[in-house]
């Protein structure tokens, strides 16, 4: 069981400097993720932090909805998009207990602040509603990467994730609503998921959840 570690942050968005992503700001509700992805790329953002334990010591901000608050009402925030989650899960169990994303929703529907977001939780169908509402008021992009169909590899490699089925079926779920939908294939394993078979599978199984689109990386 992870440690929850409660702490204050100064500012909620953080400017990420990029030609490559569609997004100039990054909010990130959690620092460290109870997926425990075995080839996470953020474990490597946060190794200046010597005595961190990415996956088992987990950092609420407890005070980011204030603080994001301020941030998009002031008036020289210049209604980005924002990408929520860049480097943690922001539907990960921690979020079950402290339900701090609803709280963010209402903000973005509040002051119309499109967004972009990916998770490997089924727990984003919780706020459901709120994400098809803020549909209507601006951009809302939502992916889930999802690595392969084979669930015992799965397990290896993301083994506190959700199961792809239920990563594919959030990506049902929103596409009837005006929420964008995408998968991210990747990482792409050499020998675990890089087969013909499983490579075609997600395609086939992204285009009979009505996928929007479908992004990979080798
Ligand atoms: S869900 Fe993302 S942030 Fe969390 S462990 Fe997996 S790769 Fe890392």
């Amino acid at each position: 069981m992870p440690k929850y570690i409660e702490i204050s942050c100064k500012t909620a968005c953080n400017r990420v400097n990029s030609d490559f992503l569609p997004f100039n700001w990054d909010l990130n509700i959690y620092r460290g993720c109870e997926h425990k992805c075995q080839y996470c790329f953020a474990v490597y953002s946060h190794k200046y932090m010597e005595s961190e334990n990415f996956f088992d010591e987990i950092y609420v901000k407890k005070n980011i909805v204030e603080c994001f608050e301020k941030q998009i009402s002031s008036k020289r925030w210049k209604k980005s998009v924002i990408n929520i989650g860049g480097v943690t899960d922001s539907y990960q169990p921690a979020e079950k207990q402290y339900k701090i994303m609803p709280e963010i929703l209402k903000l973005c529907i509040k002051h119309k602040v499109p967004i972009s977001l990916s998770t490997k939780s089924k727990l984003i169908l919780r706020d459901f509603d709120l994400f098809a509402e803020l549909a209507t008021l601006v951009p809302v992009n939502i992916t889930c990467t999802i690595t392969t169909v084979n669930e015992n590899i799965r397990k290896l490699i993301e083994p506190n994730a959700a199961p792809a089925k239920d990563r594919f079926n959030n990506l049902k779920e929103f596409s009837k609503t005006n929420v964008n939908t995408g998968i991210f294939i990747m990482p792409i394993i050499p020998e675990l998921t890089d087969s013909y078979n499983n490579l075609s599978m997600l395609y086939k199984t992204a285009k009979e959840n009505n996928v929007n689109y479908a992004f990979h990386l080798r």
